[in-house]
């Protein structure tokens, strides 16, 4: 089975839809962007369209890469303070001379959507979020919308990012797996790998996953994002995930895809918990 993130997303997001009709008082996002990666502005163009779709309000605060540390967590302060805010997501990566930590610190545990501050990182970890990190969150929800089981599943997390790693196996183990976590000073990653019945790849590493690595009838999610030099006869640009799919696609029960496995669902879950933030 080749799990569709595309049709999934698209069935949370219809979901958050109808339950924003049904809101009086309605969410809004407000994203702050510094600089001009351009990968971050098609992920903010992204979200906007995603909010758009739901009915949640959103704005852009587009700031130039000189903007001082001072002045975005002014700008934090601020939003934190406005009553018609109730979601604030500061787009990452920020440019170097602003410490991210400290910006993620500034936001309203309220307001903080993408669910990266302290606060509500420790919910997730004791079973009680507020919000819930939305890539790993989007992956339990394939995860369960394909039916998959993950209570007594031997689950294999390689990577330990604070936005993917860590809040995956947190997820996985809130669902009953057997969680490990798998990091660049792993011994016998492969070995590690190749006794997963969920095998999870955050690597950040084009086709790291070989399909030595994985046991036959596993299921495979695939985190990584890669462009390629290879273009598509439309002219884009191939993507690639952490994972040699070509490879490996036959010899597992299911697997995600790049494009159109985990990415979709990320957006999806963030909608989710932008109605969180006005429905407690
Ligand atoms: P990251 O912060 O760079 O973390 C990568 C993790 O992989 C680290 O924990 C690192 O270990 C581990 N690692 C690196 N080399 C390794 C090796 N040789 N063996 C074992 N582990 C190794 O990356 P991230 O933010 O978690 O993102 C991972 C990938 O997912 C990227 O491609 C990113 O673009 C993608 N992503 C996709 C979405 C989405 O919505 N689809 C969202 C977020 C990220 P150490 O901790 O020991 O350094």
């Amino acid at each position: 089975m080749i799990i569709d993130g595309k049709a999934i997303a698209a069935q949370i997001k219809e979901e958050v839809k109808r339950k924003v009709e049904l809101l009086e008082k309605k969410p809004r996002l407000d994203v702050i962007i510094v600089g001009d990666d351009a990968a971050s502005a098609v992920y903010v163009r992204n979200k906007q369209a995603a909010c758009a779709y739901t009915g949640i309000k959103s704005e852009v605060h587009a700031l130039p890469a000189s903007t001082s540390q001072e002045d975005v967590l002014a700008l934090v302060r601020q939003l934190n303070e406005c009553e018609d805010v109730s979601g604030i997501l500061v787009q990452l990566p920020l440019p170097k001379h602003i410490n991210e930590q400290a910006v993620i610190c500034a936001i309203s545990p309220q307001k903080d959507v993408d669910c990266f501050h302290p606060e509500n990182v420790g919910r997730v970890s004791i079973g009680a979020p507020r919000f819930k990190p939305c890539t790993p969150a989007g992956i339990i929800e394939l995860l369960k919308r394909s039916e998959i089981k993950m209570e007594g599943t031997l689950a294999v997390v390689i990577g330990r990012s604070n936005i993917v790693g860590k809040p995956l196996s947190s997820l996985l183990l809130a669902e009953n797996a057997t969680v490990i976590t798998c990091h660049s000073k792993t011994a016998n990653l492969a070995a590690i790998a190749r006794q997963a019945d969920i095998l999870c790849a955050a690597v950040g590493k084009p086709k790291f996953v070989t399909a030595d690595m994985v046991k036959e009838g596993a299921v495979v999610i695939d985190v990584g994002i890669h462009e390629t030099g290879v273009f598509t006869q439309s002219g884009k640009r191939k993507m690639c995930g952490d994972v040699d799919f070509d490879n490996i696609v036959g010899k597992v029960s299911a697997i995600t895809p790049v494009p159109g496995g985990v990415g979709p669902t990320t957006v999806a879950m963030l909608m989710k918990n932008c109605v969180a933030s006005v429905v407690r």
